[in-house]
């Protein structure tokens, strides 16, 4: 999923992809509580294990501030940005 980056300084990359490994994931919400930008939201899409998965809100801007990665128990979430991969 991608999402928007609100870049906090010039030259900042303007695009984040935030990764979600869709089976670690049980749908706890703690990545979704606590992103101050409301990046993510809850989906209506489920795992294989029933578990209702996040996804990129509508007009989520995110600061890449990788809250998200540090507070998911299952190690579920985690981003990069594009300048990162080439
Ligand atoms: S990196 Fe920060 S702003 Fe971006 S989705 Fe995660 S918690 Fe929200
Ligand atoms: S914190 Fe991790 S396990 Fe919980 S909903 Fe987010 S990605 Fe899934």
């Amino acid at each position: 999923m991608k999402a928007k980056r609100k870049p906090a300084k010039a030259g900042a990359p303007e695009v984040v992809e935030l990764f979600l490994d869709r089976d670690r994931c049980k749908g706890c919400r703690c990545c979704v509580e606590i992103c101050a930008r409301k990046t993510l939201a809850m989906g209506d899409e489920m795992n294989s294990k029933g578990y209702l998965l996040p996804k990129v809100a509508d007009n989520g801007e995110c600061a890449a501030c990788g809250l998200c990665a540090t507070i998911c128990p299952d190690f579920a979430v985690w981003l990069s940005s594009e300048d990162e991969e080439a």
